[in-house]
C-alpha cells in the first residue's frame, strides 16, 4: 500500500453544525477535554466556520450552544498566551482573536448565544459579538471578563465593545475586578437579553434568532458616558479606587481604563488597535506571567498526587464550637447544606459558636446575598451537643477543640470508642504534629490534619497533613471535602506548625524586633502593605490574637530548639497586658464595635519604647521576608511540601503573599539566592543568630540559584 492511500483520520472537530431550515445551530464541543476553550487550532476552525457560514445564502439565523455540561467556553487557552516569545508575537496572538470575534459581528446573518454554563473571558468577548444573549439561571452560568486575574485585560475585543453594550459604570465594575455575574444579575446589568430555564434555552435563543439584527447594532446611548466631561470624572474615580486597592502593583487594570477613555472616544477598529497595542506587554510582563503560573499551580492543587479513591462524606461533625469550630460548621452548611453536628464542654460554648456562624451569615443579609429566611433555615441545620449523640454516623469528624495534645488525644480516644469503622478524624490544630495527636489512636490511618485558617469562611487554603500512618484514603476524602467547601488544597507531610505557620513564625518574630527596636506600629505595617501584602504584620497579630501568636512562638521555640531561640519578648508582653487582639478588642491598634482604627499608642509604654520612629520600609521588607525564606528553604529540604510550586501556593493562599509576586520562593529567586545569602550573613553580623543561613538555602544557592528546578514535581 501506497503512503497516499492510508486515510489521514480528519483531526475531530471542535463545532458542528445542526441544521433546521434557515437555522444553524453551531454546537461547541472540544474533544478530549472537560471545558471548551480558544486555543489557536480552534480558532482556526472557528474562523473558518465563521467564513462559511457568511457564505451560506439559505441560513438566515445562528445559534452558538455548547454540549459541555456547565461550560459555554471558559475563555482563551490559558496556557497559550503566556507562550509567545515577544512583544510583537502576543500582539498578532490578539490580533487573530479580535479579527475572529470582528468577523462573527459583521455576519450578514442573527447570531444568538446560548449560555449555559461558564462563559468566561473570550467566550464573553464571544458572545457580545453577537446580536443576542440568552443564559440558564443554572448557578454554573455565569459570565464576565476575568483577565485582570491574569495580569491582563479583555483584549478580544472586551474593553472596547462592553461599554457600549452596558454602559460605562457597569463595564469599568467587570472589567476592573474582574468580575463574572449569574443570568439574573446579568440580565439586570444589560450584558444578557433574557434569563431562562435550562430545558427552553434553545426556544428561547431560536425566538430571538427570530426578532432579527439588534437594531444599531449595540447601545450606544447612555446619559453619562455620553458626555467627555462626565466620562473623564468617572475615569478619574476609576484610576484612583484601582490605586487604592492594588498599590501600583497590578498595570492591567490601569492599562484597561486607558484604552477604554480612548476607545470610548473613537471607532471600535481603532479601540481594537489599541487594545492589542496596550496588551502585548502586559502579557510579556512578570506580573501576568507570576499570576498564570499561580493559575496553573491552582489547577494542579485539584488533583491528587495518590490513586485511593475519596469516601463520600454524607455526614460531618465538628468538635469544639470556638471561632473555628463555629466558622467550620458555618461553611459545610454553606457549601454542602448538610447537617452539622457540634460538639463542645458546655452550652455556653456551643451558643458562642452558633452566634459566629451566624455573623457571617448576617453580613450576607446584610449584603442582600440571602434572604432572613434563608439564613434561618441555614443555623436550624447546626446543631449542638454536650455528648456524643449523632456522632456515631458522621464520616468525618473535625477536630477544633482547644490548642492542647493531651485534650485533643483524648477526644479523639472518645471518638474512636462510638465512631462507625472507616470514620476519619481531620484535626485542625495549628501547630501540633499529627502524629502526635494519633499516638494512642487505635485508629492513627484515619486521623489526619484538616488546617483551616482564620477567618474560615475568608481564607481559601486548607493544608491537608499526612501523619506519619494516616492512608491515603484518609488524605484524599479531606481533600476532595476541603475542595467541596470551596478551599485550595496543599498536602502537606508533618511537623510543627506544617508550612504556613511554620514560616510566618520567623515573620512575626521579625515584626515584633522592628517594634521593640522603637519603629512605630503604622510604619512598619505599611512598609509591608507597599510590598503588597493585604494586611501589616502588626495587624495580623491583632487578627491571629496575641495570645495565640504567643502560644505558637512558644511551640515553634521548643520545636525548633536553638534556631528559633532568639525571640522578641514584645508579644509576650502585650499578651501579659491581657491583650489578646481584635477578638479583645485590645492590641496593637485600637478597636470601635469591632473595627480596627488607629495604632494604640499606649502599646509603647507596655515594651518600653519612648518615642517611635519611622521604620525604614526597604529594611522591614528585607529582614522580614529573608527571614521566611531562610525558614522555606528547611520546609522543602524537609520535604514538608512537595515542590517550590506548592510552598507559594500555600503562601499565597494561607497569609495572602503578594500574589503579583508569584510567591516567597518566585520572589527569592528574582532577588537571587547568592544575594540572599550574602544579606543573611550581614543581617546575622549585625542583628543576631536568627538571620544564620541555614544549610539547605547554602546548599541551593551554591548549586543552581534555584528553588523551583531543585523541587518542582514534574
Ligand atoms: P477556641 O478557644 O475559640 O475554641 C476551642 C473550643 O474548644 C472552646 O469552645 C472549648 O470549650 C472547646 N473544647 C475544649 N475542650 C473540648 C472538648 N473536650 N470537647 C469539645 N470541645 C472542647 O479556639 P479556636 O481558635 O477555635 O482554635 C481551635 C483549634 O483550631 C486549635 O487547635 C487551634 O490551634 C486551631 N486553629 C486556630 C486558628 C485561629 O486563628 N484561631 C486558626 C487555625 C487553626
Amino acid at each position: 500500500m501506497t503512503a497516499a492511500a492510508v486515510p489521514i483520520p480528519a483531526a475531530p472537530r471542535a463545532f458542528t453544525i445542526e441544521r433546521d431550515h434557515d437555522l444553524a445551530i453551531v454546537w461547541f464541543d472540544l474533544p478530549g477535554e472537560k471545558v471548551n476553550k480558544f486555543s489557536s487550532t480552534v480558532g482556526l476552525e472557528f474562523s473558518a466556520l465563521i467564513d462559511e457560514l457568511a457564505a451560506a445564502t439559505d441560513i438566515k439565523k445562528i445559534i452558538f450552544a455548547s454540549r459541555k455540561p456547565g461550560i459555554f467556553i471558559a475563555g482563551a487557552d490559558v496556557s497559550e498566551f503566556t507562550k509567545a516569545t515577544n512583544v510583537e508575537e502576543a500582539r498578532e496572538y490578539v490580533g487573530f482573536g479580535q479579527q475572529m470575534f470582528q468577523k462573527l459581528a459583521r455576519l450578514p446573518q442573527t447570531t444568538v448565544a446560548a449560555i449555559d454554563g461558564a462563559c468566561l473571558g473570550g467566550g464573553c468577548e464571544m458572545a457580545i459579538s453577537c446580536d443576542w444573549r440568552v443564559i440558564t439561571d443554572s448557578p454554573k452560568a455565569q459570565i464576565g471578563l476575568p483577565e485582570v486575574k491574569l495580569g491582563i485585560f479583555p483584549a478580544w475585543g472586551g474593553v472596547t465593545k462592553l461599554p457600549r453594550l452596558i454602559g460605562l459604570p457597569a463595564a469599568l465594575d467587570i472589567i476592573l475586578n474582574g468580575k463574572s455575574l449569574d443570568g439574573k444579575r446579568a440580565k439586570k446589568a444589560g450584558l444578557v437579553d433574557e434569563v431562562v430555564e435550562p430545558g427552553i434555552l434553545l426556544d428561547v435563543a431560536t425566538k430571538f434568532a427570530q426578532r432579527g439584527k439588534r437594531k444599531g447594532g449595540t447601545r450606544t446611548k447612555f446619559y453619562v458616558e455620553g458626555n467627555p466631561l462626565a466620562r473623564n470624572i468617572i475615569f478619574g474615580k476609576a484610576r484612583k479606587a484601582v490605586l487604592a486597592q492594588t498599590h501600583g502593583h497590578y498595570p492591567a487594570p490601569l492599562k484597561a481604563i486607558d484604552v477604554m477613555q480612548y476607545a470610548m472616544g473613537t471607532s471600535v477598529e481603532r479601540g481594537l488597535e489599541r487594545e492589542a497595542q496596550e496588551v502585548a506587554p502586559l502579557i510579556m510582563g512578570d506580573v501576568a506571567q507570576n499570576l498564570v503560573r499561580l493559575f496553573f499551580l491552582m489547577e494542579d492543587s485539584k488533583k491528587d498526587p495518590f490513586a485511593a479513591k475519596p469516601r463520600e462524606v454524607a455526614d460531618a461533625g465538628v468538635l469544639g464550637a470556638g471561632v473555628m469550630g463555629g466558622g467550620i460548621a458555618q461553611l459545610i452548611v454553606d457549601k454542602t447544606n448538610a447537617d452539622v453536628r457540634m460538639r463542645d464542654i458546655n452550652w455556653k460554648a456551643i451558643g458562642g459558636g452558633l452566634k459566629a456562624a451566624s455573623k457571617i451569615w448576617k453580613k450576607k443579609v446584610e449584603r442582600r446575598r440571602m434572604t432572613r429566611g434563608e439564613m434561618g433555615r441555614k443555623l436550624a441545620r447546626i446543631t449542638g451537643a454536650v455528648d456524643w449523640s449523632g456522632f456515631q454516623r458522621t464520616d468525618v469528624v473535625i477536630e477544633a477543640v482547644v490548642e492542647n495534645v493531651q485534650i485533643k488525644r483524648q477526644v479523639l480516644s472518645e471518638f474512636e470508642s462510638l465512631a462507625k469503622p472507616g470514620a476519619i478524624f481531620a484535626t485542625n490544630t495549628s501547630t501540633i504534629p499529627i502524629t502526635q495527636i494519633a499516638a494512642q489512636a487505635k485508629h492513627p490511618e484515619n486521623v489526619a490534619g484538616m488546617h483551616f485558617f482564620n477567618p474560615v469562611d475568608r481564607m481559601p487554603l486548607v493544608e491537608v497533613i499526612r501523619g506519619e500512618k494516616s492512608s491515603d484514603a484518609a488524605m484524599v476524602t479531606i481533600a476532595n471535602f476541603a475542595r467541596k467547601l470551596g478551599k485550595t488544597v496543599v498536602y502537606c507531610n508533618d511537623g510543627p506548625g506544617f508550612v504556613v505557620n511554620r514560616i510566618l513564625g520567623p515573620y512575626m518574630n521579625e515584626s515584633g524586633f522592628l517594634l521593640e527596636e522603637g519603629h512605630s506600629i503604622e510604619s512598619i505595617d505599611k512598609a509591608m502593605l507597599d510590598f503588597g501584602m493585604p494586611m501589616g504584620p502588626m495587624a495580623l497579630l491583632d487578627e491571629v490574637g496575641l495570645d495565640v501568636a504567643a502560644k505558637v512562638g512558644v511551640i515553634l521555640a521548643e520545636a525548633f530548639g536553638a534556631r528559633m531561640q532568639q525571640r522578641t519578648t514584645v508579644i509576650q508582653k502585650l499578651y501579659d497586658d491581657g491583650r489578646h487582639g481584635k477578638k479583645n478588642e485590645r492590641g496593637l491598634y485600637v478597636y470601635e464595635a469591632g473595627k480596627r482604627k488607629g495604632p494604640d499608642a499606649s502599646v509603647y509604654k507596655v515594651i518600653g519604647v519612648r518615642s517611635p520612629k519611622e521604620a525604614d520600609a526597604k529594611s522591614v521588607v528585607e529582614r522580614t521576608i529573608l527571614a521566611m525564606i531562610n525558614e522555606a528553604s528547611l520546609i522543602l529540604d524537609e520535604k514538608i511540601v512537595g515542590s517550590a510550586g506548592e510552598l507559594d501556593l500555600a503562601m499565597i493562599m494561607g497569609t495572602g503573599f503578594p500574589p503579583f509576586r508569584g510567591g516567597l520562593l518566585r520572589y527569592a529567586e528574582s532577588l537571587g539566592l547568592p544575594y540572599i545569602l550574602a544579606r543573611l550573613d550581614e543581617l546575622s553580623t549585625t542583628l543576631g543568630s536568627r538571620f544564620t543561613p541555614n544549610e539547605p538555602l547554602k546548599r541551593f544557592a551554591e548549586r543552581d540559584g534555584k528553588f523551583y528546578q531543585t523541587y518542582s514535581r514534574s
